[in-house]
């Protein structure tokens, strides 16, 4: 069985089930998984039962991303906000990617006599602004706002969230790895896959790719003979170091 890389969860293969070690040590049985998380703890976690696919699976590069998160009085910004946005070509080697204007973008973003701007950082070749501590990023993005927007005042506030290996990169190739992934992974009853690894980043793409795994996993449990006993948790070895 191999251990959980992220420490919250393992599962190996038993008499055609799985045991799943969920976050607090527990233990169930199932008839079928969906791996619904990103390539490299799926990677992981299906070591031990498919380690082909799992070495494709975790050969799948993340790229670790950030967002700044500044808000101004209306009064600070002199630009007409009037878009969602401006994205910045990798030729420009800045460290900000990408300004969302998120209170044009989505209404009562921002209170009234206000404005929310969202910063990118990160980008595959491009990751050490994503790695900046809070006060640098900061400084870093109101350094590009005010290049790129004219901005100079000081902001309302900042918050800063962080995405570590939070963005997989579709390689050349990425298609005939996937591929070659889903036929590994085919060959295990009942391990579906699904997330933005594979066929799309977009949310949309996740959700699409979600309810076709439960359907694939439902369509397995729905063919298993009736009276199939799964084996219970005592029958599967524990995952390294869990005591029974
Ligand atoms: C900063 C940023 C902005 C984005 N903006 C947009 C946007 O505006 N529009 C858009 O369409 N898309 C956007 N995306 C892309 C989109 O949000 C992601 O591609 C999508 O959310 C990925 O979904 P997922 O289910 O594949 O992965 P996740 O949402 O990352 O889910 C994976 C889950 O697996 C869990 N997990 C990890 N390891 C383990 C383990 N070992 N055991 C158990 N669970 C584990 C994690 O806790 C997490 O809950 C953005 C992405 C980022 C990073």
């Amino acid at each position: 069985m191999a251990p959980c890389g992220a420490g919250c969860g393992t599962f190996g293969a038993g008499s055609g089930a799985y045991a799943l070690q969920l976050a607090d040590g527990s233990r169930v049985v199932v008839d079928a998984v969906v791996l619904a998380t990103p390539a490299w703890a799926s990677g992981d976690l299906l070591r031990a039962v498919a380690p082909l696919p799992a070495a494709d699976l975790s050969s799948i590069e993340y790229v670790s991303t950030a967002t700044a998160s500044l808000a101004f009085r209306r009064d600070q910004v002199a630009h007409d906000l009037t878009g969602f946005g401006f994205v910045v070509p990798r030729a420009e080697n800045r460290p900000v990617m990408a300004t969302t204007w998120s209170s044009s973008k989505f209404p009562g973003r921002a209170p009234e006599g206000h404005v929310l701007l969202r910063s990118f950082l990160g980008r595959a070749g491009i990751e050490a602004a994503a790695q900046l501590d809070d006060a640098e990023m900061t400084k870093v993005v109101r350094a590009e706002l005010r290049e790129v927007m004219g901005i100079a005042a000081e902001p309302e506030f900042a918050e800063i969230f962080r995405w570590p290996r939070g963005m997989p990169q579709y390689r050349v190739g990425h298609v005939d790895l996937v591929r070659r992934i889903e036929a590994g992974v085919a060959e295990v009853a009942g391990v579906e896959l699904a997330g933005g690894a594979y066929h799309g980043i977009g949310i949309g793409d996740c959700l699409r790719e979600g309810a076709a795994a439960a359907d694939r996993a439902l369509e397995h449990v729905r063919g298993l003979p009736e009276d199939a006993v799964p084996p219970q948790p005592s029958d599967v070895p524990a995952a390294d170091g869990v005591a029974d």
